[in-house]
Parts: C-alpha cells; structure tokens; sequence
C-alpha cells in the first residue's frame, strides 16, 4: 500500500524546476514515475519530497533531426520518431509494454541506472551526451563517465538530467538486442547496444556496451580492440570473457549470462559481416 504523504512541488518551466531543485535537493525527482512509484509502493524509498517534472513541456520532445531529446521523451516518443535510428527505436518498443512505453521516460531510465536498464548499453554504444543542468549552470557529461556504480550517477544533487545529444555518422551501423523471459514485460537477462563503422573492408570504429553482466553498464573494450583495424570478423565475440564477470541472481546464472553475451555479439557480428561482405 502507498503510504508516502511527502509534499509534492510541480513544476512546468525548466527555470522553476532548476530552482525547486536547488531549494530542495533532498526532494526525488518524478518523471514518469514509472520506477519511482514502484520504490514508493515497496517502501523502500521514503522521499521527504518530491519534485514532480511531468508538466515541464520544455524537457520534452525530441528534435526534428533526431540529435537532441528532452530527458522526459517517453519511449513511444522515441519509437515514434522517424529521425532516430532505428536501433533505438528497437529500444524504445521493448521497454516494459505500451502502458510503461507512455509513462516512462529516457531520463528516468538513465538516472534510475539499473545494471538492467534497457537503454544504457545504446547510450554508450551511440557515445550519447548527457546535459546536466543547475541553477549553477550546465554541463555534458558522456554516457561512459555517467554510471559510477550500481544505481550511483555523476548527477549533482541539485542537477537534473535535461537532455540527451546523439552526433549520428552516416557510416555507423547501430545494434539493439534484448534477451529476457518474455517479448514484453521483461527485465533484461543480458542487453547488447553496439556500434560499428567499417571503411574499404576494415572496421574503424566498434562500441559494444552490454546490461545486465555488471552492476553498470558497461564497455566490452577487449571485443571492440580485436575488432577494429581489421576485417570484420565475429571471433571477436569470444574476448568478452575478458571483460565481462556476471552474478547468478532471481533472473540469470552468470554461467548463462557469460554464454549468451558471447552468442549475442557474434550473432551481431555475423549479420553485419553478411550484410555487407565487400565493406
Ligand atoms: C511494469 C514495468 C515494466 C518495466 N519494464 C522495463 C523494461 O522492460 N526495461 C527497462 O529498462 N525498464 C523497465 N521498467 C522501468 C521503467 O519503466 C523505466 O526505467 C522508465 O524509463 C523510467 O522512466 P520514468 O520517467 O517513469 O522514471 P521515474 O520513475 O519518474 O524516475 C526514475 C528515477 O530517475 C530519477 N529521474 C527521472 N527523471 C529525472 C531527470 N530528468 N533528472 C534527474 N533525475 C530524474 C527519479 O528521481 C528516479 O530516481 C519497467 C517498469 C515497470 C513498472
């Protein structure tokens, strides 16, 4: 049962909310509510505010070039927008079922920062900015110095996360991938959100960022070394027992998770080298 009576401060400019924030820096943020109102009914959070950001227009929307998104863009939003890659858009579709992909948003999720984000391994993979802003002023932080450590961000507590900025390059070839129980409704056992640019045959650049085998997000920066500065070849895959170090738990062994995050990066990595075997 909801039990939480803490007063609620709703705002509707960015201006406002940057300053209840600095006025109330203990208070939570609302957004979606989605997570949120979870901890609330568990009781395990017990805000002595809350700083509800639902009505604030101006953090919503994401541009029409798909480069820029307000942090409260819902998953629908992201879904929807026929700007953005389409990877993302994968994203957005598995996140929870329609109802969530309404209410939640992609601020919410990146600040929540579960290791079981479905989201935070594409931030990393697109090499995303987060804007970080205060009544001190704004700041962009990348998606790999963002997650600090379990549910630990490089959030201020009198920051919000405003927005999020995406450089697309024409070149890249993004990768979503969730593994869970279900299609909908299902928390990750182990995501994979990747990147590639391959120049005449070579591969230039690799991201390979995965969820759920950490408690971040995290970079699996031996498969990227044995992919780039050489044909695309899907033995790389097998280096992510170096990065990786999983924990059995209610959802996954880690003996599936070490496995399945292998299979999943070479599934990827074969796709692409079909895709195109003269690149
Ligand atoms: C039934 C169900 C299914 C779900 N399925 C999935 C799933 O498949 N995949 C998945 O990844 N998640 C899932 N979730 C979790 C959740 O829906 C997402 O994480 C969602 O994106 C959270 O967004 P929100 O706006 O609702 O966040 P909220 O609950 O409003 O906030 C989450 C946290 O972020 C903070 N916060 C939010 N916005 C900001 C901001 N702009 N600045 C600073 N702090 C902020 C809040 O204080 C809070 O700590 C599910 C949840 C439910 C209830």
């Amino acid at each position: 049962m909801l039990t939480c009576t803490a007063p609620v401060h709703r705002v509707s400019t960015l201006a406002e909310a940057l300053a209840q924030r600095a006025a109330h820096p203990d208070a939570t943020v609302l957004a979606g509510g989605t997570d949120l109102m979870v901890f609330l009914e568990l009781g395990s959070v017990n805000p002595p505010a809350i700083l509800d950001l639902w009505g604030c227009t101006e953090l919503r929307g994401i541009s029409e070039d798909g480069h820029t998104l307000g942090a409260l863009s819902t998953w629908t939003d992201v879904a929807r927008h026929p700007a953005l890659p389409a990877a993302l858009r994968d994203c957005a579709r598995t996140v929870g079922a329609p109802q969530i992909q309404n209410r939640g948003t992609i601020g919410g999720n990146i600040v929540n920062a579960s290791p079981a984000g479905d989201s935070l391994p594409m931030w990393l993979a697109m090499d995303a900015q987060f804007e970080l802003a205060s009544v001190r002023g704004v700041r962009q932080v990348p998606a790999s110095a963002f997650w600090l450590g379990y549910r630990k961000t490089a959030l201020a507590a009198d920051e919000l996360l405003t927005r999020v900025h995406l450089r697309p390059h024409a070149d890249d070839r993004l990768h979503y991938r969730k593994v869970g129980t279900r299609l909908a409704q299902a928390i990750s056992k182990v995501v994979l959100g990747a990147r590639l640019r391959v120049v005449d045959g070579v591969v230039t650049e690799a991201r390979v960022a995965l969820g759920s085998v950490a408690p971040t997000p995290i970079r699996a920066h031996h498969v990227e070394a044995a992919l780039v500065g050489r044909p695309l070849d899907a033995a790389a895959a097998d280096a992510v027992a170096h990065d990786i170090a999983p924990i059995d738990d209610i959802r996954s062994t880690a003996d599936y998770r070490r496995t399945v995050a292998a299979n999943v990066i070479r599934a990827w990595l074969r796709d692409e080298a079909a895709r195109s075997p003269d690149r």
